[in-house]
């Protein structure tokens, strides 16, 4: 197990991520994998939205992010343009 945020990342709110130290495969479900344990961390997070507007700015196509999926980001891409 690794912390999914790196201890010396140095983005502002990366410190107080509720994922340090969770398992990263949780962030990052297959396909066909149920994305559920991931999103359950996120949604106790206090930095939930800092981290979405990142990963929408950072087009981070993979994974959990800010409480979402990568489908549900790109949906709300989508509905943005
Ligand atoms: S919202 Fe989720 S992925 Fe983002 S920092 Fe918080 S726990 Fe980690």
């Amino acid at each position: 197990m690794t912390a999914f945020m790196n201890p010396d990342d140095d983005r502002p709110w990366a410190a107080r991520a509720e994922c340090r130290g969770e398992d990263p495969t949780m962030f990052f479900p297959g396909t066909d994998d149920d994305p559920s344990l991931g999103l359950a961390v996120c949604a106790r997070c206090p930095v939930r939205q800092e981290c979405l507007d990142y990963a929408i700015e950072a087009r981070e196509r993979y994974g959990i992010w800010g409480g979402t999926t990568e489908r549900q980001r790109r949906r709300m891409v989508r509905r943005s343009a």
